[in-house]
């Protein structure tokens, strides 16, 4: 999801990156998987409450599938709640199929496969770098810890992480990070000159400035604790860039000031990009 909202997160995020030079993100939504005999039991009319899908996590596919009925995900192709956290990782060995030398993942997968294990994870969208900029639609996974552990998170919050936050992850998967071309990354990657923490902070802000002027617009009412957080990951993103900008490679440079130009050019967060 973001940065902020779970340190622990943002750490698991980083190693995993590091430890997988080719996987930074991944995807999903609407996807009849999650249904079971307990929730086909319950009515398709009946509303599922997060109260709820937070006590049985039988139903929380279906709260998804309702949740995000009247949305659209450019580009996504469904929302999957993971409670076991192997969706996420068959969803990448079906994808790193796709490479042109699969091996070469499979340690990266084994990593992967610890780093979700048991589905103790918020909300990712997987993606294989060497993958994006192709117009492909991705999936989004949902862990358990938006239900578990975040409990603060509201309806409208939720909707928000996966249509508007993960959704722009989604799009940057399937157009490319629009701040530089796609072969000049991983080229940047393979040799150095790109360090993973400016890649991920440059894929955050751009996800966090695209979901707040989503809320700023009136199109999401979330509360204000998510709120909070969403304003802090996009700080602390943008922070990001800020600091690695003393120390970046010529190409990290022109990555870096390509995407402030681009969240400065946003009037609604002016407030935010005073620095
Ligand atoms: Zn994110």
């Amino acid at each position: 999801m973001k940065s902020s909202m779970k340190n622990k997160t943002k750490t698991a995020i980083y190693s995993l990156a590091l430890a997988l030079p080719f996987i930074l993100n991944g995807n999903s939504h609407h996807n009849k998987e999650g249904t079971d005999i307990t929730a086909a039991l319950i009515s398709s009319k009946e509303k599922i409450t997060l109260e709820s899908a937070r006590k049985n996590y039988l139903i929380r596919q279906k709260y998804l599938d309702s949740l995000l009925e009247k949305t659209s995900i450019p580009y996504c192709l469904g929302a999957v709640y993971d409670h076991h956290g192997t969706k996420i990782v068959d969803y990448l060995v079906e994808r790193a199929a796709e490479l042109e030398s699969p091996e070469k993942i499979n340690e990266v997968l084994n990593e992967f496969k610890k780093q979700f294990i048991e589905g103790d994870y918020d909300v990712k969208t997987p993606e294989i770098l060497e993958l994006s900029a192709k117009k492909q639609t991705s999936k989004i996974f949902i862990g358990r810890k938006i239900f578990e552990e975040l409990l603060y998170l509201q309806d409208e919050d939720i909707k928000h992480i996966i249509v508007a936050h993960e959704g722009r992850h989604v799009e940057q998967h399937a157009l490319g990070l629009e701040y530089l071309a796609k072969e000049e990354i991983i080229e940047g990657i393979h040799n150095g000159s790109i360090r993973l923490p400016v890649i991920y902070n440059a894929g955050e802000m751009d996800a966090n400035a695209h979901g707040l002027i989503r809320i700023a617009s009136g199109e999401f009412k979330v509360n204000k604790p998510y709120l909070i957080t969403t304003i802090e990951s996009y700080l602390i993103s943008r922070q990001g860039l800020v600091e690695a900008l003393k120390t970046a490679s010529p190409i990290e440079q022109r990555l870096i000031s390509n995407a402030i130009n681009k969240v400065n050019s946003f009037s609604q967060l002016r407030v935010f990009n005073k620095k």
